[in-house]
């Protein structure tokens, strides 16, 4: 039995879900690797950061592109925003 490796989040080392890019997205990627740990650090600290940089009430997740190997931030405006694209 193989086990399919998955990425771990660099800032709460958890596993990273397979998320499925949104048809209505201008990205050429059919998936992303996405953390959806509500205590990742980084997704904590987003909410603050948004709020005393750009007063907005929202934050990001940490997302893998798999094609480039690169960590970029995806906005996320609530805790369960983005969840129904989990492809897992
Ligand atoms: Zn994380």
């Amino acid at each position: 039995m193989t086990q399919k490796q998955r990425p771990v989040c660099p800032y709460c080392k958890m596993e990273m879900k397979k998320w499925k890019v949104p048809v209505t997205s201008t990205w050429e990627n059919d998936f992303f690797y996405v953390c959806f740990n509500e205590n990742c650090p980084y997704f904590i600290e987003g909410w603050q950061y948004m709020w005393e940089t750009q007063k907005t009430c929202a934050s990001y997740r940490c997302r893998l592109d798999p094609t480039s190997g690169r960590y970029m931030p995806l906005p996320a405006w609530s805790k369960d925003a983005l969840k129904e694209n989990i492809m897992d």
